[in-house]
């Protein structure tokens, strides 16, 4: 059965690189009825962390790439790294090395000065070094053949075997290195398929040789080409956010970012919107391009808008709680949230606008959005809304009704002989602060009464 592993390094914050790896891996699996497996390569101890950790499960919950394994620490398995390296010693197939930084560093400065590609020369491979004094321990690459590579994204990538150097398994230290633990972890893990950002390219033809040693069968490699910024560079902080909690924080839908990470690199004819279901059915692979791809807002945006006005409006309602939060807003003390969200989604393309824009169902304003007001307020609206506040004051609660509304505006517009526009803009922007905003009648429903009436008064005076 299909394995497939997601195996960040805890390093920093879950990018939408690493989410987009994540999605692909979990995608494949699921297509094929196999596992995914979460694992984290943790083994650099000084530059893990235990907040990273939390934030590459917690994005990974966000989305919903729910993991069959895992999450498996790498740390945890040092004994099981160094019975392999062990095992290698014991094979000849690797060998402790002693040679100083400094003939090292001779070594590289030589080979450059010579434009050769630096790499290890081998000087350790015959000696008989004391196992007490200080050494790492190197991997016996081949010294002739070739490597292939069978990409699934890149296709055939052959690598001379003289190319590659004896590299380091185990430190002076005694902890394993990332190249073997990898290794043993997608051999134990039995993992069929790695998928993993094409900067990993180099070390796979070293990786396979290390399985091949070990007695085991590579797996398939797919390597996945990096997501650029609008500047044509590797998508860093400097183009924005990038890490995946960001996204949630500015207020974007999970189904909306991996529906965009799903396609930057992959395509089916020109659809844009895929369920996650619609997703399992016709990911592959292989249809992922060779060509990186760049990150853009405006997709993200739209399709965000997409999914918020198709989302059920009580999870809306309860995604956008927080987000009230932050404008001081208790949303308790008014309109049903809900309802709100039905009345705005169409209006937002985030979390963080649609609270926005909603704002004044819960509290007065003391500013008018300029332009609304230059052209509806100023100029020709004090006798409407002087008789709608007149005609609002004089309704019972229980009239306040959208039909009564209805009337109510319509009757003033007859009144005056202006058309409907000309009555029911000055006060939207009078009640709302700006001239966008629902239906008339919906507005005056959300806003209620005794704040209509308040507000016509902020507006006339
Ligand atoms: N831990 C590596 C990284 O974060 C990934 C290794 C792999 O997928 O093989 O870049």
């Amino acid at each position: 059965t299909v394995r497939t592993r997601f195996a960040p390094s805890p390093t920093g914050y879950l990018h939408v690189g690493g989410a987009r790896t994540a999605l692909f891996c979990y995608l494949y699996a699921r297509k094929h009825g196999g596992q995914f497996v979460l694992r984290i390569e943790d083994t650099d101890l000084e530059r893990s962390t235990a907040e990273s950790v939390n934030a590459i499960l917690e994005g990974m919950t966000w989305l919903g790439l729910d993991y069959d394994e895992g999450p498996f620490y790498q740390t945890h398995h040092f004994a099981r790294y160094n019975q392999v390296i062990d095992e290698l010693l014991d094979n000849g197939l690797a060998y402790r090395c002693n040679c100083s930084k400094e003939r090292l560093e001779k070594l590289r400065v030589d080979q450059m000065a010579r434009k050769q590609k630096p790499r290890y020369d081998g000087c350790c491979r015959h000696k008989q070094i004391d196992p007490n004094e200080p050494h790492v321990i190197r991997f016996k690459n081949p010294t002739d053949g070739v490597v292939i590579v069978d990409d699934l994204i890149r296709g055939r990538m052959p690598f001379a075997n003289d190319e590659l150097d004896d590299l380091i398994i185990r430190r002076t230290d005694g902890s394993p290195t990332y190249n073997l633990s990898v290794v043993v972890d997608d051999a134990d893990m039995r993992i069929t398929h790695v998928i993993r950002g094409d900067d990993h390219i180099n070390n796979t033809p070293r990786q396979i040789n290390i399985l091949r040693a070990l007695g085991f069968e590579p797996p398939q490699y797919a390597h996945v080409p990096m997501i650029l910024g609008d500047d044509g560079s590797r998508l860093s902080k400097r183009h924005g956010a990038v890490s995946v909690v960001s996204y949630r924080d500015m207020g974007y839908l999970p189904e909306a970012l991996l529906n965009y990470l799903v396609r930057l690199g992959w395509s089916h004819g020109d659809q844009e919107i895929f369920s996650l279901d619609e997703l399992i059915e016709l990911f592959d692979i292989t249809d992922v391009n060779k060509a990186a791809s760049s990150f853009n807002l405006s997709k993200l945006d739209w399709l965000n808008q997409h999914y918020l006005q198709q989302a059920d409006p009580a999870r809306v309602a309860r995604l956008l709680s927080p987000h009230f939060g932050r404008l001081d807003i208790d949303p308790s003390t008014g309109p049903e949230l809900a309802s709100v969200v039905k009345a705005q989604a169409a209006r937002a393309k985030t979390l963080v606008e649609l609270a926005e824009i909603s704002a004044f169902c819960y509290r007065d304003f003391a500013e008018f959005d300029e332009s609304s007001a230059k052209k509806h307020l100023r100029l020709v609206a004090r006798e409407p809304l002087e008789r709608l506040r007149a005609a609002f004051d004089l309704m019972a609660f229980a009239d306040w009704t959208p039909e009564q509304l209805k009337h109510v505006v319509a009757s003033v517009a007859d009144e005056l002989q202006l058309n409907l526009g000309k009555v029911a803009q000055p006060l939207r922007v009078a009640i709302v602060g700006r001239a966008a905003s629902p239906g008339i009648e919906e507005t005056l429903m959300l806003v209620g009464k005794d704040a209509t009436v308040r507000r016509i008064d902020q507006a006339l005076a």
